[in-house]
C-alpha cells in the first residue's frame, strides 16, 4: 500500500511543466519549465515556510505543546500555517483586514482556525490595525507565537533546504535561469542562494514585481496583484539576490495569467502571471540551451472573482488586452510598443 501518514507529509516535491505557448518557443528559444505550487496540499508555495517556522519554533522553544499560532494573514500563510497546526495539536488565530473577501476567510475557518477582522482602513499604528491586534493576541494569549513571515529566517531557510535543492535536482543541475515574484522575498532569496552557490554563481536569479513595489524602484503605490510586492524592506529579502528585476504593470501580469489557463491549462493566481511575463521577457534573449525556471506559487481559485472575471477586469480598464489591439509574443504589449 502506499499512502503518507498526514496530507502535511506531501509539502513540496511539486513538478516542474514546460510551458509551451505563452513564451517564445522554436528552435532557437530556451526551455521554459514552470514549477507549480499548487500541487502543495495547501494550495500554495507557503506550505514549504509553514512547515519549516513551526520546526524552527518548536526547536527554539518559542512554540510550546499545545500553543496558540497567531499570524496577520489573509490567505496562503495561513492555509500553511493551518494544516501544521492541525497535525501537530495547535491552537491558529489568523487576523485579516476587512476588504479580504469572506471566501478567503471562510477557507481558513474551515481548517478549524479562528479569524478576528480588523478595519483596513486605520493606519499600521491603530492599536485596531491588524498588525497591533495580531501583536497584542500573541502576546496576551497563553501560549501565544506569532511567526512573523517578513522577518522569519526560517522563511528563506525552507527555500534553501527545498525548493532550490528540487530544482537543481530536476533539472539535473541544466538551470540557467530562476525568476520569482518578490512579496517577502524569502522564496527568491533562499531559492536563490541556493542556485547559486550549487553553481558557483553561474545561475542567474530574476526577480519579477508590480510596477510601483519599491523592490523595483518604486515608492509603494497601490498595485492590484495579490502576494507581491512591498511599500517597505522586509528582513526576509536578501538586497543583493538579484542579478536583474523586471517589473510588470497588473495589466500585463493579469492578462498573462488568463493565458496561462486558456493556453496551458493552468489555473493559477495573478503574481503567476507576473513572473510568467518576466520569464518570457527573460526568454526573448536567452538561446536554446538556456533552461528557465519560473515559480507559480499558488492556484486560481482564489481568483476566479478578480483576475478571471470580465466585468472585474474592464472595470480597471485590462479587459481590452483581449482584443486584437494587443500583441500576445513573449511579453504583451500594444502595437505600437508601449506597455499598458
Ligand atoms: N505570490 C503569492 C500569491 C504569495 O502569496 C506570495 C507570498 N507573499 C508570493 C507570491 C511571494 O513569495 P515570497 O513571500 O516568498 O516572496
Amino acid at each position: 500500500m502506499r499512502y503518507v501518514e498526514h496530507v502535511a507529509d506531501l509539502v513540496g516535491n511539486t513538478p516542474l511543466v514546460r510551458l509551451n505557448h505563452v513564451v517564445p518557443t522554436g528552435p532557437d528559444a530556451p526551455l521554459v519549465l514552470a514549477k507549480v505550487e499548487y500541487f502543495n496540499p495547501g494550495g500554495s508555495v507557503k506550505d514549504r515556510i509553514a512547515e519549516k517556522m513551526i520546526d524552527a519554533a518548536e526547536a527554539s522553544g518559542e512554540l510550546k505543546p499545545g500553543g496558540t499560532i497567531v499570524e496577520p494573514t489573509s490567505g496562503n500563510t495561513g492555509i500553511g500555517l493551518a494544516i501544521i497546526a492541525q497535525q501537530r495539536g495547535y491552537h491558529c488565530i489568523f487576523v485579516v483586514p476587512d476588504k479580504v473577501s469572506v471566501a478567503k476567510q471562510d477557507a481558513l475557518r474551515a481548517y478549524g482556525a479562528e479569524v478576528v477582522v480588523c478595519p483596513a482602513a486605520v493606519e499600521p499604528e491603530s492599536p485596531e490595525s491588524y498588525y497591533s491586534v495580531s501583536d497584542r493576541l500573541a502576546r496576551e494569549t497563553e501560549g501565544g507565537w506569532k511567526p512573523n513571515q517578513y522577518q522569519n529566517p526560517a522563511n528563506p531557510a525552507s527555500h534553501v533546504a527545498s525548493t532550490g535543492p528540487e530544482i537543481w535536482e530536476q533539472t539535473e543541475g541544466r538551470i540557467t535561469h530562476f525568476v520569482a515574484g518578490v512579496g517577502t522575498g524569502g522564496t527568491i532569496s533562499g531559492t536563490g542562494h541556493f542556485l547559486k552557490d550549487i553553481s558557483d554563481g553561474r545561475v542567474k536569479i530574476v526577480g519579477a514585481d508590480p510596477v510601483g513595489s519599491v523592490y523595483s524602484g518604486g515608492d509603494g503605490r497601490p498595485y492590484l496583484v495579490e502576494g507581491v510586492g512591498e511599500d517597505f524592506w522586509p528582513s526576509t529579502y536578501d538586497r543583493d539576490i538579484c542579478d536583474e528585476i523586471v517589473a510588470v504593470p497588473d495589466g500585463e501580469s493579469f492578462h498573462m495569467t488568463r493565458r496561462l489557463a486558456r493556453e496551458e491549462a493552468l489555473l493559477v493566481g495573478g503574481s503567476c502571471g507576473m513572473a510568467v511575463c518576466a520569464a518570457a521577457e527573460v526568454a526573448a534573449s536567452a538561446g536554446p540551451d538556456d533552461v528557465i525556471v519560473v515559480l507559480l506559487p499558488d492556484g486560481g481559485r482564489g481568483y476566479l472573482s478578480t483576475v478571471f472575471n470580465d466585468q472585474w477586469m474592464s472595470s480597471y480598464g485590462f479587459l481590452a488586452m483581449d482584443t486584437g489591439e494587443w500583441t500576445v509574443g513573449d511579453v504583451l504589449r500594444r502595437k505600437d510598443g508601449s506597455i499598458p
